[in-house]
């Protein structure tokens, strides 16, 4: 092994995966100075999270930067003019071997640009999975991406040797993606997730019926959106992503800025990045939606078509509905205590199982972890102080500014008006 040329491929394909944040969260460079302990370097080790909730490290490459389409919002497109390289299927078994022998990665996440053919691409990827599966009896985690329009048989194959799977959708309309990539077709990225589904669920129920039958994509399949590359609206955003989850039992839907690559016309310019708190509240309200009992409507409509960047979702769904507040936490059921700004899912189990015993007040609702600052507006309990009293939704906001971190504070004036 060439292991010079090994460590530059590295250096160019770990780089280029940066990109994908559909396996969560990428490597860092950190050099080791006055004779510490141990030493990052920038090559790919990413972190994402098992079923059971466990946080794995992975290697996390591509197989080539090779590419023979030309997407406008990606550094691998074919027209960009950077170091190109390529892994033998070997050399990523050796890689993720090796890697895992010293304890530096439980797992591999494996993408690749196209070369070739969607088929060609893909069914080398399966082979990397097969090998380390069947030849080094590898059993940690492996995440392969599908190849936007591989065939039935290959994605079928593929779930085989992977937990997960995930095809990313890339550009959330189709209008985007036909505008920034043109010899795409939305078609080719709901081939693969709709094969993977069947076959998740066909061997689902074979399981059930023979025991002996192989476990399919236990992870499941997720995808990655591109946020602000093309000028949707959270609402589009959201709405695709509601698509995915419910048309293919996604697990997750991932959104990532778009970094500014190229010098196009088509797209925002070097230099304009996405702030990175769109990309939380689109977290936020994905959460909402998954977990809280929210539908889109109710955060993104006409009169509402992107988040709030100084407040989260449920906080501003809130303000602009104070004719449904103030809650009584002693009686409201489970939905409506959920809504209450300030009240996580956790601290609602808890709310219901607590009230069982002794009608909740504010130090019981202190004591059990609820943020006060922004629920005190908005619920009524076992006390005599309502905080509500005839605020507006402005002035609540601003109250709840004045005692937050937020970076966005400081937009606020706190002086409340004595005839505001
Ligand atoms: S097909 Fe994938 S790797 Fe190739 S240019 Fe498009 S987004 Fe990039």
């Amino acid at each position: 092994m060439n292991y010079e040329r090994i460590k530059e491929k590295l250096e160019i394909l770990a780089d280029a995966a940066k990109y994908d944040v559909s396996c969560s969260s990428s490597g860092s460079k950190r050099q080791n100075k006055n004779k510490g302990l141990g030493d990052s370097s920038g090559m790919g080790i990413c972190h994402t999270y098992t079923e059971d909730g466990r946080c794995v490290s992975l290697l996390k490459i591509l197989l080539t930067n090779v590419c023979i389409f030309d997407c406008a919002y990606c550094v691998t497109r074919k027209s960009n003019d950077i170091k190109r390289a390529a892994f033998t299927v070997q050399e990523v078994v050796d890689l993720t071997i090796n890697f895992y022998r010293r304890n530096y990665i439980e797992g591999l996440f494996l993408s690749s640009g196209i070369f070739k053919s969607p088929d060609a691409t893909m069914e080398r990827l399966i082979r990397v999975a097969k090998k380390l599966r069947e030849e080094e009896n590898f059993n940690g985690y492996i995440h392969l991406k599908s190849i936007p329009g591989a065939s039935d048989e290959l994605m079928q194959e593929a779930g085989l040797y992977a937990d997960r799977l995930s095809v990313n959708i890339e550009i959330p309309t189709k209008e985007g993606l036909k505008l920034l990539a043109p010899d795409k077709d939305h078609k080719d990225f709901i081939k693969p997730m709709k094969a993977v589904q069947n076959s998740i669920q066909i061997y689902k129920s074979e399981k059930k019926l023979i025991k002996n039958t192989p476990i399919y994509a236990p992870a499941g399949q997720s995808t990655q959106m591109i946020v602000g590359a093309t000028g949707e609206s959270d609402r589009d955003i959201m709405y695709s992503a509601n698509f995915f989850y419910n048309k293919f039992q996604m697990k997750r839907v991932y959104y990532s800025g778009y970094i500014p690559v190229a010098n196009d016309s088509r797209l925002p310019a070097i230099g304009t990045e996405v702030p990175m708190m769109r990309e939380n509240r689109l977290y936020q309200t994905d959460w909402l939606l998954r977990f809280y009992g929210f539908n889109i409507q109710e955060i993104l409509n006409e009169s509402h078509l992107n988040l709030d960047m100084d407040i989260d979702p449920k906080l501003s769904w809130a303000l602009r509905n104070l004719d449904q507040f103030p809650v009584d936490i002693n009686k409201a059921d489970k939905r409506m205590i959920a809504r209450v700004p300030g009240i996580g899912m956790k601290s609602v189990g808890k709310i219901l199982s607590a009230r069982r015993y002794r009608k909740l007040n504010w130090e019981h609702l202190k004591a059990i972890g609820i943020s006060m600052n922004r629920s005190k507006y908005f619920l009524t309990c076992n006390s005599r102080e309502f905080e509500t009293r005839d605020l507006t939704s402005a002035k609540i906001k601003s109250l709840i500014m004045l005692n937050s971190k937020s970076k966005y504070r400081k937009n606020f004036n706190y002086q409340l008006n004595l005839f505001s």
